[in-house]
Parts: C-alpha cells; structure tokens; sequence
C-alpha cells in the first residue's frame, strides 16, 4: 500500500513506519520536526519535512495516491498539555481538522489513528473496556477524545473508515528505535537515567493514591507489539472494520513496582524522593484488550515489563545521547 505517516520522525511513529516498511510497503513520513527527530526517520521512506496544519505540505505528502494514513503527529505530554492546553488544541485537534479536510480532498478514507488511554480520564472500574465512559481528566486526553468525535462523524458524513488505538503505557525499544524525548517527562526513560547515573535522582509523584503501595498504576505495553497492532489496523479497515480499540499489556505496575523492575533488570541502584501528585495524573489505568484480541488477531510478544525496560536499557546503552539529530 501507499501510505502517509503523520509524526513519522516521533517514538512511535518512526517504530511503526519501519515496521510498514519491512512488510514492503511505500512509505511517506510528514513531519514538522518539532519534538521528533530527523534521524529516527527510517531509510527507504520518503520524507516531506513540514507541518500538517498546512495543506500543501499534505497535498505534497499525498501525492496523486494514498491508500492510507497512520496519524501520530501530536503534543503528547500530560502535564505540559495542563500548562499550555491551547497548544494542544492547536496541534492535536486542528492539526487533524486540516488532515482529514485533506484526505476529503484527496479521496484518502482510512485512517489509524494514535489515541490514548488518557480518553478515559479516571475510569469508574479496572480493566477499562472502550465501552466506558470517556471523561478525559487533562486537555492532552480531551485532544484526542475530540479527534475520536471527528473519525466518527466523518465515517458518517462521508464514509471515512478509521481505527483508533487507545494506547495504555508505550514503553520499550527496536534495536534501531528507541525512545528520546527533550525534555524526558516518562517514567521508564527517566529512571534508566538515574540507574545509569546520568540523573541524580527521581522524584515519584504522589505516594498517597489508593493503589497497592500508594504510586500511581500504569499498564505498560512494548512499542514493538503496538506497530503490530497497527498493521493489523490497516488490513482490519480491508475488511471494511471501523472502531475504537484499547492497547494495553492487562497487566499494571506501580511507580514503585516500576523502580524495583529497572533496578533488577539492569543491576543498578535507582534514587528517588516523593513529592506531590502530578496534575492531571489518574490513579489507576489498566486496559481490558480484548476487543484488539479479537478484532485484529493480536497478540502481546514483548510486553512483559522486564522486556520492556531491557529493551529501553539496551537502546539507551548504545545511544547515551539520544539521536544524532
Ligand atoms: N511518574 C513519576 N515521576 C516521573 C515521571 C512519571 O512518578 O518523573 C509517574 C507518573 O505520575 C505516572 C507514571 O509515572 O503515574 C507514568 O507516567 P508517564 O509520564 O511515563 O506516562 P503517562 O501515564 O503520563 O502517560
């Protein structure tokens, strides 16, 4: 297929793409480099460097014929989307507004979607199913339920297929991917670098949730099984599939839980203090995914959390400084 990569040059999406290319599909990346990076951009993809909040930057990466978009390029930070929530409605809600008038425009109709756990805001009852209520908690979470509105009236309107993957906790690393982002804000990343010595110390927000141990409950799921699931995504919509689907591992861990995991895994000693709740954070998010199960044939390979943090300490390993560019 032919297919069009939004924030191509990001964590995921650049996991993804290489994955799309690897099954011989012709891949295009759009991306305004904004917090992904050039060299995470997979060789053998066409790369339109830009925004696609801009048409023509869209027209240029659609070409005369796009079979399908994969669409990752977001603001994607919790706490930050609370600082800043305009940005987030700018780049999320009205990057996507000029996305699909584009695709109408070019007569693209499937699209996957990057949706998040973060929809659900604090759910009522664990594991969440897509049934349940979305009440997002954060202008992040609200950024992509409102996408999620847009998918479906544009199925309705004119008959545009999508999948949305809610994804629970990505973690984990390709042996050419990996995650870097500037600032590091996620938990896995930050207490590799404090094990390594490359950060002094930690700080676990909150120990006074009603939780096993106090921290917050996160389900963390390997990057590798959610490119599969996207993949799965595109034959899915062949078979005329549209709909909202959780990508989670079914199992969760506490922030603390998560800290005694990295130290067994890497042999090294993890320092960290406890200060307040972060905003926007909920206590507990654990995903039923069963309807993934069933809908896709897929199944997690990688997403134990030992393989996960192994993987993310190994990519680290090889690239202290993150990417090159
Ligand atoms: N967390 C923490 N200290 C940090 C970073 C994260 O205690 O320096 C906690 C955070 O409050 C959340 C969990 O780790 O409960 C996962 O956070 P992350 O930012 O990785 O992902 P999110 O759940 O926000 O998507």
């Amino acid at each position: 297929m032919r297919l069009c990569v939004t924030g191509g040059a990001g964590y995921i999406g650049s996991v993804v793409a290489q994955a799309l290319l690897h099954d011989g599909h012709d891949v295009t990346i759009v991306d305004n480099i904004s917090t992904g990076h050039l060299s995470a951009v997979p060789e053998g993809c066409r790369f339109v460097r830009g925004d696609i909040r801009e048409s023509g930057t869209l027209t240029d990466a659609f070409g005369t014929d796009t079979d399908a978009v994969l669409h990752f390029a977001a603001l994607s930070i919790v706490g930050d989307s609370v600082s800043r929530p305009l940005d987030y409605f700018d780049n999320n809600i009205g990057g996507t507004v000029s996305l699909l008038q584009s695709m109408k425009t070019h007569g693209v109709k499937k699209i996957v979607f990057s949706s998040s756990a973060a929809v659900y805001g604090e759910p009522e009852r664990l594991p969440i199913v897509e049934t349940d209520v979305c009440r997002p908690s954060n202008p992040y979470g609200f950024s992509k339920f409102a996408v999620e509105q847009m998918l479906e009236a544009s199925r309705v309107a004119w008959e545009l297929q999508y999948v949305s993957l809610r994804y629970f906790n990505a973690g984990g690393s390709t042996t050419v991917h990996g995650e870097d982002h500037n600032p590091e804000t996620h938990l896995i990343p930050i207490v590799l670098d404090v094990a390594a010595g490359r950060r002094k110390s930690f700080t676990i927000f909150g120990d006074d949730y009603d939780t096993r141990d106090g921290t917050c409950l996160r389900d963390y799921i390997h990057v590798y099984d959610l490119a599969d699931a996207h993949i799965r995504a595109l034959s899915a919509m062949e078979h005329a599939y549209s709909g909202v689907l959780n990508l989670g591992s079914e199992n969760a861990f506490t922030v603390a839980e998560v800290v005694s995991a990295v130290e067994r895994v890497t042999g090294m000693k993890v320092k960290y203090e406890i200060g307040p709740r972060r905003p926007g954070d909920p206590p507990a998010l654990l995903a039923s995914s069963k309807q993934a199960e069933r809908v896709l044939g897929w199944k997690k390979r990688r997403s134990s959390l030992d393989e996960i943090i192994r993987s993310a300490h190994e990519w680290r390993l090889e690239h202290p400084d993150g990417y090159p560019s």
